[in-house]
């Protein structure tokens, strides 16, 4: 295989990292994939080649399936003193700290977000979620209950892994979609497979070097590089799997309740969003301002939970939209390694075609671009952000997810509670919202009339291991993070005795 270019800004171990033969984790071991296939991996600052990774198929997956099979049924793992499975978590996130900067690094290069985004969030946070999930292995129990049942009886109640997971993970935060998704089922006892996505394997591989470091036992973490349709959709519909647990976007989400309905699995989705943002006329709007962009640009607006809805008080409308654009216009574009980057390329020739056409469809409907609407640089995958306004809920730019750094700004009158809820409320997702305000009584009034799983209150997108996060209507099934999580990975046993 050619010698591929490498970044003279990365460190001597991530360049060592990237000039390695790439393998994926099964049972332990580290592996090409059966048919000898490899795929390309690109990095969206130049869209060259990174480097090349395993293709997984039918007979990896089943492979991973039977690996993950073998240690949940006999295994060590689910065996194991939650206390044991807990300081193996915890070593795992010592690790990863120890490595954070080339983690950090390899995140930027392969996904394209800032270097200084990767090293301040994607990283510690998923070092956070192993610790915080490390100390949930040793808190998960059941309960006595007290029945009504003619006689004399002792009832209580097992909480116990679920078993084989599948996990399908996309790319916006790989790295702490994978933290997200593999430290809950550890916890409870669950083995797992990994899948991950096509455009942003790096992070996850290298962490399975680590797993292997820190040591699993083989088989409790099998970690898969390969496409959708030839990895993700047979590891769906394994028999071998009891539970799979997917984020990404509803299209595929649906696929996945499809294919997991062979053996009837348990399925937990993470879905779209089309968060609001609503500004209130009492807010502080320095504080709205600031915050209302970040809601919608931070991650180059390939959040799930992104602000892409900006909903504004018409008395302070104008202000606010001018705040924003003015924001907007002024943030720095460049490859993610680069000191000045403020906001990288979008993560793939694909995204940044969608991102592109939603931008073209909304001013085709009739939308007026405030700021930005074009493209940046003559190569990479920039998209300048952009303020959409005259756009209202019929246009696709509102309606659909984009996934990008596009806000669409519409406004209100009414003094209503009631009337700005339902506005905000009109779209399939309910994922979450930010309520803009500096008056407790509609804080609060608000964070119970938003249908989304997440409510924000003067501040967006902040997230911690503790706390629950996911969605309501079409934004999926289930929680991530928080002790709610947990039940995503946990069956219930009822034992009852007589005594
Ligand atoms: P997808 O939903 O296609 O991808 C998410 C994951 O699912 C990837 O690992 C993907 O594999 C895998 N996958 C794809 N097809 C199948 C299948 N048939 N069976 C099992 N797994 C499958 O998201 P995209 O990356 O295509 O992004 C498209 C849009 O989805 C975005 O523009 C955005 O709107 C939304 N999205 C939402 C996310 C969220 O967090 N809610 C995250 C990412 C995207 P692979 O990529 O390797 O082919």
């Amino acid at each position: 295989m050619a010698t591929l270019p490498i970044d003279s800004r990365v460190s001597a171990r991530t360049a060592d990292f990237l000039t390695q033969s790439q393998r994926m984790f099964v049972d332990g071991r580290f592996v090409a994939a059966a048919s000898g296939k490899t795929f390309p991996v690109y990095n969206p600052a130049t869209g060259e080649i990174l480097t090349h990774v395993p293709e997984a198929e039918a007979e990896d997956v089943d492979r991973a399936v039977r690996a993950a099979r073998r240690a949940f049924d006999e295994g060590p793992w689910p065996r194991m003193t939650p206390s044991a499975r807990g300081r193996i978590m915890w070593k795992l996130a010592d690790l990863l700290e120890e490595n954070l900067e080339e983690f950090a690094e390899l995140e930027s290069i392969d996904n394209g977000k800032p270097l200084s985004v990767a090293r301040a969030a994607d990283i510690p946070l998923a070092v956070d979620m192993f610790r915080y999930m490390a100390g949930w292995a040793t808190k998960i129990s059941g309960s006595t209950l007290s029945l009504s049942f003619p006689g004399d009886f002792h009832s209580y109640t097992l909480r116990e892994p679920v078993g084989v997971v599948a996990q399908i993970i996309p790319w916006n935060f790989p790295l702490l979609m994978a933290a997200w998704k593999l430290a809950p089922a550890l916890a409870t006892g669950c083995c797992v497979i990994l899948k991950l996505a096509e455009q942003t394997p790096l992070t996850s591989l290298r962490l399975a070097q680590l797993v292997h470091e820190a040591g699993f036992p083989d088989g409790v973490i099998n970690i898969l590089t390969g496409f959708g349709e030839g990895a993700g959709a047979p590891l769906a519909a394994h028999d071998g799997v009891d539970k799979v647990a997917f984020t990404g976007s509803n299209e595929v989400g649906r696929m996945i309740v499809k294919a997991a309905a062979g053996n009837l699995k348990k399925v937990s989705l993470e879905l779209g969003g089309k968060s609001p943002a609503i500004v209130f006329p009492d807010a502080d709007l320095d504080r709205a301002i600031a915050g209302t962009a970040s809601a919608i640009f931070f991650n180059h607006g390939q959040c799930c939970c992104a602000g892409s809805r900006l909903f504004v008080h018409e008395r302070i409308y104008d202000r606010v939209v001018e705040g924003v654009s003015n924001i907007a216009a002024g943030i720095k574009l460049a490859p993610g390694l680069d000191p000045s980057c403020e906001m990288g390329p979008l993560v793939s020739e694909e995204q940044f075609q969608r991102v592109t056409s939603y931008i073209q469809s909304g001013v085709d409907q009739g939308a007026k671009v405030a700021v930005g609407g074009g493209v940046g640089g003559d190569r990479g995958y920039f998209v300048q952000p952009t303020v959409l306004t005259n756009t209202n809920p019929r246009m696709k730019v509102v309606s659909e997810e984009i996934f990008g750094p596009v806000v669409c700004a519409q406004s209100f009158s009414d003094a209503d509670l009631d009337a700005v809820a339902l506005q905000a409320n009109e779209s399939i997702y309910g994922l979450a919202s930010s309520i803009w305000t500096n008056d407790l009584s509609t804080a609060h009034k608000m964070a119970k009339r938003i249908r989304s799983g997440t409510v924000w209150i003067n501040c967006h997108n902040v997230f911690d291991a503790s706390l629950p996060f996911g969605g309501y209507k079409q934004s999926g099934w289930g929680r991530e993070m928080g002790e709610e999580v947990l039940n995503n990975y946990l069956e219930t046993k009822a034992v009852t005795v007589a005594l």
